[in-house]
């Protein structure tokens, strides 16, 4: 069986990846392909003891890629919103998937600061949370993606529409 795409949103956080991916998912389900939407803050509410240090979160990571690449190989496209800042993790799932579609969602860190839609990025700055990716931890930025979206430059709708026209889903 050829293997399904693993659509793997990756970028800061609120830089717009489960807008656009949740907005995709609703658009493959319509058009009647087999799929399935991960994100990585409801894998940690169902996990709640997952951290945020390095280790954890490749831990996570590794996990959570795992499963997409497996769902993948039995012809369940993955639409997967998940910060993953770091290349080794994200080259890690790559090397397990058929067909990984890196989408680097590359809104600026002062852009995603201006939005800041959940609040944490204030917190951050508070110093309320810790290791908080692009104020006290790191985001290594894609090399090669398959796709790089910015949404200062694109509407949700334009986005949306670049990942359907990679994702190989039916018109
Ligand atoms: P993330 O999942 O990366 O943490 P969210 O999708 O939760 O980010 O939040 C992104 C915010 O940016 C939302 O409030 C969304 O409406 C806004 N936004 C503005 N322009 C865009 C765009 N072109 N694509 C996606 N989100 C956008």
């Amino acid at each position: 069986m050829t293997p399904a795409p693993v659509l793997w949103f990756t970028g800061l956080s609120g830089s717009g990846k489960s807008t656009i991916a949740v907005r995709v998912h609703e658009e493959l389900v319509r058009r009647g392909v087999e799929v399935e939407y991960i994100d990585g803050d409801a894998l940690r509410e169902v996990f709640p003891g997952t951290g945020f240090t390095r280790a954890e979160r490749e831990e996570h990571l590794r996990r959570t890629g795992y499963m997409a690449a497996r769902l993948a190989a039995h012809g369940v496209t993955v639409v997967a919103s998940f910060v993953s800042p770091y290349r080794d993790s994200r080259d890690f799932i790559r090397r397990l998937c058929g067909d990984f579609v890196e989408i680097y969602v590359s809104t600026p860190l002062d852009e995603c600061e201006r939005r800041d839609v959940k609040g944490l990025y204030a917190r951050a700055r508070r110093g309320e949370i810790r290791n908080f990716t692009g104020i006290d931890d790191p985001y290594e930025a894609p090399e090669h993606p398959e796709l790089i979206l910015d949404t200062r430059a694109l509407s949700v709708d334009q986005c949306v529409a670049r990942v359907l026209a990679r994702s190989g889903g039916q018109g």
